[in-house]
């Protein structure tokens, strides 16, 4: 078992569901790879709670307990983990440099997979109210709110979510969007529609969170006619998509204009060989757990063929040259 001063063959940068996954192959293939899974580890699911669209969970399953089997299953071929956030990075030379706080490591292959964060509204008084009445995770916040009357914003899948799961606590939800179609999945808009706790308000944007200590009222406006008005609340979920997690690396590797990770088509390879990229930090248009997990994966195996290629890795029975280098 290597030590931190050793040059390891790869570290995995992130621990949800598509580092979990790379960690799982890549010990299966006996690359011992490190996972700075981060001091938050397990990502987004961490603030889900049913999870119900993941193949093999027939009767659903909540968010944290999905990821502790992720991370279970890596840590049983010998994944080791970090519980900690990386502070920096060095892919300009080999081996590869990262290092949490003082500490560093090396490595001759990386993946990133460090997912993606909530948005905010980017209003002044919701930083004020941040933790006070104002949140992007209902399934953490959500019990504060019983019998209270609570807005969630956005049209997308995780509004809905939010939406639905608030109406176990509060008294009177409503959902704040923008135009007056929905990106959300239909299942979820026929559910919220048949929920007698939930209504819509639409075209319509949060202009203020007012109040002095907590949460006490909305200034909305209407997105057509300008006209503004107040409404009572006592607290505000933001549910308004992510932003790739990409601080660490957006000077080192290419990326698209939002900040997301480029990778080739069909691969997880950066622009820098032997960096690799999986899960929501390079997928703006999917961003499930399921397509996480898969890019995962393709990373692991990806990071595997270079090593061997490239590294002398000796490989394992899972490596098989690219397809277009194979006689097929
Ligand atoms: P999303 O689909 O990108 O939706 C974001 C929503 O927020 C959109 O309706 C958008 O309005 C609105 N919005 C964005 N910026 C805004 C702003 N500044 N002010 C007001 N509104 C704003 O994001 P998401 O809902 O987080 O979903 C992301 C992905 O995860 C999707 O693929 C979704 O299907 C998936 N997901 C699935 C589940 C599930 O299956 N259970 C649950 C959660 C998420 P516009 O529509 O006008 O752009």
């Amino acid at each position: 078992m290597s030590d931190q001063n050793d040059v390891r063959e790869l570290i995995i940068i992130g621990g949800g569901p598509a580092g979990y996954t790379a960690a799982l192959y890549a010990a299966r293939a006996d690359l011992e790879p490190l996972v700075i899974e981060g001091f938050q580890w397990g990502g987004q699911l961490m603030i889900t709670s049913d999870v119900e669209n993941y193949p093999g969970y027939a009767d659903g399953v909540m968010g944290p307990e999905m990821m502790s089997d992720f991370r279970r299953q890596a840590e049983r071929f010998g994944s080791q983990f970090i519980t900690d956030d990386v502070t920096k990075v060095d892919f300009s030379e080999r081996p590869f440099r990262v290092w949490v706080g003082d500490d560093e490591y090396s490595a001759r292959a990386v993946i990133v997979a460090t997912g993606a964060s909530a948005r905010w509204l980017g209003i002044e008084s919701e930083q004020q109210h941040r933790g006070r009445g104002v949140s992007t995770c209902a399934t953490c916040d959500g019990a504060f709110f019983r019998e209270k009357e609570v807005y969630v914003v956005g049209g997308g899948d995780s509004a809905f979510e939010e939406a639905l799961f608030l109406t176990k606590f509060a008294s009177r939800v409503h959902l704040v969007h923008r135009r007056d179609e929905f990106r959300a999945s239909k299942i979820m808009v026929d559910r919220a529609e048949q929920n007698e706790k939930l209504d819509f308000v639409l075209n319509a944007v949060v202009e203020e969170i007012v109040g002095d200590v907590k949460v006490e009222a909305l200034r909305l406006r209407n997105t057509v006619t300008d006209e503004t008005w107040e409404v009572p609340a006592d607290g505000v979920f933001v549910a308004i998509g992510h932003d790739p997690n990409t601080s660490l690396v957006v000077d080192q590797l290419d990326h698209d204009a939002a900040g997301y990770l480029i990778t080739k088509p069909g691969t997880t390879e950066t622009n820098v060989p032997g960096i690799f990229a999986a899960g929501d930090v390079q997928d703006h248009t999917y961003r499930q757990a399921i397509t996480a997990a898969g890019s995962g994966c393709m990373s692991a195996l990806d990071a595997e063929r270079y090593l061997a290629a490239v590294e002398g890795h000796p490989g394992t029975a899972m490596t098989a040259p690219r397809p277009e280098a194979a006689e097929v």
